[in-house]
């Protein structure tokens, strides 16, 4: 790999782009080279900004016959590091940013094409304009492009009705290794002529070709929507009223997390004018459930399985937002769980996933673990238990040196991994592999997934120039 790149070498790149969209002054290529957390810097001899497809195919075949590294950027919202150049490397970065137009909407037929550099928030705008909803949403939807979300397999908060970004792509448009396009546009809601090549890329985090667009399925929009919190003994009884919940509104459980009660805690000592809803307990759930006809109707299911949980014993205590504004305060104290973490000192984390049915037996016994590994640690897990996805971070020990703890930060996760083996989890289970988590993947995935990955990459990039050492190390 070409890790010192030469000056005329930068010169030809930056040719390939009109004058302005090649950044070689650290001040204007700054806000390429941080991370959201500020975890990793980076560093690049060059951020390329081409204005479409036809000007990222020529940025690749250039780097593919020079053995240049590219590191493709969206918003540069991702949180494993994948989109940030490693200092000293010679990667260049191509952003996509002013690839960002909605090429085209078809609300009849239920799909829009829009390019990579969209933001996600300009993407669910396009749809609502259309009278329809393109469901993926993250708290980060301001700022990540829906390549992005593409290229991570975006998740968040939708996902038990409407899958992951994998499920809401019907085509995609990508350049290769090699500078070629492969137009993969198709808007086909059935297609089994071969292999389903587009699923190649999603979730490939950069690392097998550049995302420039996608055709995308669109919903009708819900017209009515109500939301839930609910106070709950146990793990084990949200399993319960999960189950009971996804009986009564069927696609129309649209929100399901849980929460611990110490994360709770935490949330209600730092959120500005932050109010539990219910009565204090072990485990809250927020429930949100979307009717296609009215909120009255949407409610009513609400209710229904509210009451029905309380007869049962699964739920405590239960509130039902009255309003827009209650509805976002309870979404609110969710969505606040990772930022009030910061203010309790060090916290490690771990993004994972277990089968949903396993998810009390696994919280038990992590949070057994850790606090037998590290006495007086804090376990505040949180997340989208619909999905089996849970973020299992782990706060200080109150009045514990900061930097102390976030030092056994590996060994943390191997307490923890170790749970997840257990149950056949994952370890990456929503924001993907990136730099973080390469090595981790390397012990903790079977050899032959690791081979087969290998080969996939070989075929696909054979020069090794797309993201190099993100998902898998280079052999
Ligand atoms: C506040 C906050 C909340 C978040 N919530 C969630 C959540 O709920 N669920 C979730 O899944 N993630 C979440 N994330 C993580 C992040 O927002 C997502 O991973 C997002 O999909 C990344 O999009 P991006 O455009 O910012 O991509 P970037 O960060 O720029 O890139 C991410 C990876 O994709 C590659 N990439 C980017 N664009 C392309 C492209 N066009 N073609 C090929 N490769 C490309 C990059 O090389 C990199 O490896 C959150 C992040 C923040 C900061």
């Amino acid at each position: 790999m070409n890790a010192q790149l030469a000056p005329d070498l930068v010169r030809r790149f930056a040719d390939l782009v009109s004058p302005g969209h090649a950044l070689v002054e650290p001040a204007d290529q700054a806000r390429y080279l941080i991370e959201w957390r500020d975890l990793y810097r980076g560093e690049t001899p060059l951020v390329l900004k081409p204005a479409d497809t036809v000007e990222v195919a020529a940025i690749l075949r250039l780097a593919h016959e020079t053995k240049t590294a590219i590191v493709p950027q969206g918003g540069n919202t991702g949180l494993v590091g994948g989109q940030i150049p490693g200092p000293g490397r010679g990667e260049i970065v191509v952003s996509l940013e002013r690839l960002d137009r909605v090429r085209s909407i078809d609300p009849l037929g239920n799909s829009m094409v829009v390019e990579a550099g969209a933001p996600l928030a300009t993407v669910q705008a396009a749809a609502e304009a259309a009278d329809r909803l393109f469901p993926l949403t993250l708290a980060s939807l301001g700022s990540c492009q829906i390549g992005g979300n593409i290229a991570t397999n975006a998740g968040g908060t939708a996902v038990l009705a409407y899958g992951n970004a994998r499920n809401l792509v019907l085509g995609l448009e990508v350049v290769l290794a090699d500078g070629r396009v492969w137009n993969g546009l198709r808007r086909l809601g059935k297609d089994n002529a071969g292999y389903d090549l587009k699923q190649l890329f999603i979730g490939s985090e950069g690392t097998l070709g550049v995302v420039t667009a996608a055709a995308l399925k669109l919903y009708h929009r819900p017209r009515g929507l109500a939301a839930g919190f609910v106070a709950v003994a146990s793990a084990a009884a949200a399993l319960d009223l999960l189950a009971r919940a996804q009986g009564a509104a069927g696609f129309g459980l649209t929100g399901f997390e849980l929460m611990s009660g110490l994360a709770m805690e935490f949330a209600l000592r730092h959120l500005p004018g932050a109010r539990l809803p219910t009565a204090t307990a072990p485990w809250y759930v927020l429930i949100e459930v979307s009717s296609s006809r009215s909120d009255a109707e949407a409610e009513a299911t609400l209710v229904d399985i509210l009451d029905g949980a309380m007869a049962a014993g699964e739920a405590g205590d239960a509130a039902v937002a009255q309003s827009l504004a209650q509805v976002q305060d309870f979404w609110r104290l969710r969505h606040g769980m990772s930022e009030v973490q910061k203010q309790e000192g060090g916290s490690i984390k771990h993004d994972v996933s277990v089968p949903i049915g396993d998810l009390p037996a696994f919280l038990g016994e992590a949070m057994a673990a850790v606090t037998a590994a590290f006495p007086g640690c804090r376990p505040v897990p949180f997340g989208h238990m619909g999905d089996g996805n849970i973020h299992f971070n782990v706060s200080q020990p109150e009045g514990a040196d900061r930097q102390g703890f976030l030092d056994r930060w590996e060994e943390m996760n191997a307490v923890v991994h170790a749970v997840v083996a257990k149950y056949d989890g994952s370890v990456a289970a929503e924001h993907g592999v990136g730099r973080l988590k390469v090595d981790l993947l390397e012990t903790t995935k079977p050899a032959l997934d690791l081979e087969l990955m290998a080969r996939l990459k070989a075929a696909l990039d054979p020069e090794g120039i797309l993201n190099p050492d993100r998902i898998i190390r280079r052999t």
